[in-house]
């Protein structure tokens, strides 16, 4: 279901009140009160993106997140958080969300972020190559899926866009707001590190040595960019 969404949030009167916003402009929403609930849902139903608080009973959003993209590594996750030092857990570790939104929100900005992110998923990408392909690495935009040497390579969805974005723009060095901005698909508010640890993720799963990399590089002092190879 290209339209549905799940929302986990333990706190029913704010689940309900992004519920009635998120209806009322077009989607369709279900909504769990509790991790195990969620990944139940997440296992029977095909949602288009979760929207997952951190704060829950019994399991937390890291957990369930975790437990989500092990088996659904393209689900777009949008995780909810109240506190800073959640926004550096959930840039520091590899959980693999796609985005976050800090409360308190209001529900058109969350509204936007999941049109932001929905936009990304569901539009194909403008270009009428469906293989873009370059050295060892290979993408194919119809599958999205990713290849190293033949082999595929496991990534989330905002890696894909980002790999896909700089690969078809090769040499062409972007700053952190302009990715943001093409990439995350929306005017951001200065948060600079989430494209860093985003290209760092990337790194890892792309580069031979994430340290000295050799497809996504960096331009000191101005950005990073897609090396072309032949
Ligand atoms: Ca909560």
């Amino acid at each position: 279901m290209e339209n549905k969404i799940l929302i986990v949030e333990d706190e029913r009167s704010i689940g309900e009140i992004l519920k009635y916003g998120l209806e009322k402009d077009g989607y369709e929403v279900e909504l769990a009160y509790n991790g195990e609930k969620a990944l139940e849902k997440v296992n029977q139903q095909d949602f288009a993106l979760v929207l997952l608080d951190i704060m829950l009973p019994g399991k937390d959003g890291f957990q369930v997140c975790r437990e989500i993209r092990s088996s659904f590594s393209n689900l777009p996750i949008i995780m909810i958080t109240a506190k800073e030092e959640e926004v550096d857990k959930i840039l520091g570790l590899e959980l693999g969300a796609d985005d976050y939104i800090t409360k308190p929100f209001s529900v058109r900005e969350v509204i936007a972020r999941v049109k932001a992110v929905l936009r990304r998923t569901s539009e194909p990408v403008k270009s009428s190559q469906a293989i873009l392909k370059s050295g060892e690495i290979e993408i194919n935009l119809n599958t999205m899926e990713a290849f190293k040497n033949g082999r595929e390579i496991e990534l989330t969805f905002r890696e894909f866009t980002l790999l896909t974005f700089l690969m078809q723009h090769k040499n062409h060095v972007f700053n952190r707001q302009q990715l943001l901005n093409e990439v995350w698909g929306y005017e951001y508010t200065g948060e600079d590190r989430t494209v860093d640890v985003m290209i760092r993720r990337l790194r890892e799963k792309v580069e031979d040595d994430p340290a000295e990399p050799n497809y996504i590089c960096t331009k000191r002092g101005m950005g990073y960019y897609f090396r072309r190879k032949e």
